[in-house]
């Protein structure tokens, strides 16, 4: 029987929900280009269900605790002692979300002498030392695809909001005001500026997607094009780097991984290349922009705004400056973490497991590292210096 061991975010400062805003939740059989949503033999929850906080247990707890393994559920994680360090001396699995990352660093590797699987509920597997778990042979899975197009909707919202100056517009109206000028005095239309993204992957691409119908003119790079037909179907500018593309920006989406050749990308030296006033947003991975660098761009006017909803480490100090640095929009990382998604990688987390306490091998669109090896999903976004 085995020890699985799951990190996961805490339940709401008024307690774990009892009702919720709505009834339902659409049913989402398969994403764009075809792969099917997870198919475990069942679930013990009722998809729109907040289930990534520890009460929730990704739906978890009745089906592993009577098949008599053991579940330990924890948010407890950073701290000298902690449960999460605790526990994982004799864990087997692994599974936490990039929301609320249990950081599985090479030493912390080298202490789980029994670990054998670390799943990532959610994508992203960038907390796992992936160089580590290729080298003690550990399998690393994802739910690849399970909230891709939850981001994409929140990359879209966060453009729009710092475009046309949402958020201090709302703030206004709280505060009691009706101060219109200086609501629209930062305010913009989308319509015919630049937008480009960083990887044009699931998320990129369908944040194009999203895009064409605002009559942007809309720019990419990724390490393989798309298309000739995707591209005159969205009228997408094709760059052949990050560097070539952003100067002709308006607006720069970063969806790429973090990995050696994306990490600390936005730094001072890009940023300088950018048109004064250029909106950054990043819901990839906090590490692909300097922090310093973005708070001191937003203070010359470089960026008029930067929103996003990652950041390292998470949670963030309070006094990280990316919570008071101006015209930001960042919020919690929660973009891909919305009740809709949580349903989709609950029932993702349960179909590895299914198939891992089976014997059988994983889905290979949710791999990242097996048998010593990147594999399935992560041979193509990660690599490693092993
Ligand atoms: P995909 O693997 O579908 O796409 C990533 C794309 O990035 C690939 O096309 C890849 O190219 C490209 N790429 C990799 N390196 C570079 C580079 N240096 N320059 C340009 N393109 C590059 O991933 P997703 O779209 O599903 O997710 C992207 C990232 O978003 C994840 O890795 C994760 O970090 C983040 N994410 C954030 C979430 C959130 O809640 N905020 C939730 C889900 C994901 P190639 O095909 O050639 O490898």
């Amino acid at each position: 029987m085995a020890k699985v061991l799951c990190v996961l975010y805490d339940d709401p400062v008024d307690g774990y929900p009892t009702s919720y805003a709505r009834d339902d939740i659409p049913a989402i059989t398969s994403y764009p280009g075809g792969q099917r949503a997870p198919t475990p033999e069942g679930v013990d929850f009722t998809p729109g269900e907040l289930l990534g906080s520890v009460s929730g247990a990704l739906g978890l707890r009745d089906w592993l605790e009577s098949a008599g393994h053991t579940l330990v559920v924890t948010s407890d994680k950073d701290r000298e002692g902690s449960v999460f360090d605790q526990e994982l001396a004799d864990a087997d699995v692994v599974i936490s979300q990039p929301f609320w990352p249990a950081y599985l660093t090479a030493e912390r590797i080298a202490r789980a002498k029994n670990l054998k699987l670390v799943v990532t509920a959610g994508i992203g597997s960038d907390h796992t030392d992936l160089d580590a778990a290729v080298a003690h042979g550990l399998t690393v899975a994802e739910v690849t695809f399970s909230n891709s197009i939850s981001v994409a909707e929140h990359v879209v919202m966060m453009i729009l909001s710092l475009v046309r100056n949402y958020l201090p517009s709302h703030q206004w109206v709280r505060d009691g005001g009706w101060n219109i000028a200086d609501c629209v005095a930062r305010s913009y239309d989308l319509e015919g500026m630049h937008v480009g993204t960083v990887a044009a992957g699931r998320i990129g691409l369908a944040v194009l997607r999203r895009l064409a119908p605002f009559d942007v003119q809309l720019h990419y790079t990724d390490r393989h094009r798309l298309s000739a037909d995707v591209e005159r179907e969205l009228g997408l500018t094709w760059h052949d780097s990050t560097e070539a593309m952003v100067p002709h920006c308006d607006v720069v989406t970063v969806n790429a991984p973090l990995h050696p050749e994306t990490e600390g990308l936005f730094g001072d030296k890009l940023l300088s290349t950018m048109k004064r006033g250029t909106y950054l947003i990043n819901t990839a991975r906090a590490k692909i922009a300097d922090r310093d660098a973005v708070d001191r761009a937003l203070r010359d006017g470089r960026l008029a705004g930067y929103a996003g909803d990652v950041w390292y480490p998470q949670p963030p100090p309070a006094d990280h400056p990316w919570r008071t640095m101006p015209h930001h929009g960042m919020t919690p990382h929660i973009s891909g973490s919305s009740l809709s998604a949580q349903a989709r990688y609950a029932a993702g987390t349960r179909e590895i497991l299914e198939s891992f306490f089976a014997g059988r091998p994983l889905r290979e669109e949710y791999l990242i590292v097996d048998k010593g090896a990147l594999a399935g999903a992560g041979a193509h976004a990660y690599s490693v210096n092993t």
